[in-house]
């Protein structure tokens, strides 16, 4: 990576990519494409780890006037999707323009049940505790062994299937240009050094996890989100504890 170029996670950075990648091309969402869709930008978000920094960042998307796709995990292990809390944000998230969807995690699938079975279980769940209705769905770390399936399911889309992406070595070639900051890091092509005047489809893969006002590198982002948790778990105690009587000794 040249240093020189690169930017940093801050969202001004974030709100100035947007600005430059939507100069070139018609931002989509997933149920808006078809086969004879010649030109597109998704913007995709998987949120691994925190609902306020994904309702952050669904914000400044508003304030530009942008819609995106949002999709959440029902089985994390770092945000419960069933507090009020949580519900009342990805709803916000839902009333500013932008769709909500599944982010499948495979772990408690065995290799007995029916993969289809079992994200269209997720997406039942997902939809029956949010209470609107789910028609998407993106693969949290997925194998090769997964892309490769191209799995379509009825009535339901898949940001992995051939419509929206091309499973290839040969990416900076691929007929969907797929950049992703997974990772904190962009693996596939820094898109600030991309020339989109060039490029006809694009799926941007943005985890809200990796960005902050400040832009901050892996582990201080991380510390940061640690102080964000930290704080949220003293409120939920603070707020649960209100009532204890005092200590006696
Ligand atoms: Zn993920």
């Amino acid at each position: 990576m040249n240093n020189s170029t690169f930017k940093n996670f801050s969202y001004h950075n974030y709100a100035q990519l947007l600005n430059q990648i939507s100069g070139y091309l018609p931002i989509m969402s997933y149920d808006e494409i078809n086969s004879s869709t010649s030109r597109f930008l998704i913007i995709r978000h998987d949120v691994e780890f925190s609902i306020n920094r994904a309702h952050a960042m669904a914000l400044i998307e508003e304030k530009l006037g942008i819609s995106s796709n949002y999709f959440f995990q029902i089985r994390s292990n770092s945000y419960n999707l069933l507090s009020k809390q949580n519900i009342d944000m990805i709803l916000s998230i839902k009333k500013m323009g932008h769709k909500v969807g599944l982010h499948v995690h495979l772990g408690s699938c065995n290799e007995n049940q029916d993969i289809k079975d079992y994200i269209i279980n997720d997406i039942n769940i997902l939809s029956n505790i949010l209470g609107i209705s789910i028609n998407s769905f993106s693969f949290h770390r997925p194998i090769r062994k997964i892309l490769e399936k191209n799995l379509k399911i009825d009535g339901l889309l898949n940001t992995y299937q051939d419509l929206f992406f091309e499973l290839t070595d040969d990416y900076e070639n691929a007929k969907v240009r797929y950049i992703s900051d997974s990772n904190h890091q962009w693996k596939y092509g820094d898109p600030f050094n991309l020339k989109f005047e060039n490029i006809q489809k694009v799926q941007l893969l943005i985890h809200p996890d990796n960005w902050t006002k400040s832009g901050e590198n892996n582990l201080k982002n991380f510390m940061y989100l640690i102080d964000e948790k930290n704080q949220e778990i003293r409120d939920t105690f603070r707020e649960e504890c209100i009532t204890y009587p005092p200590e006696l000794n």
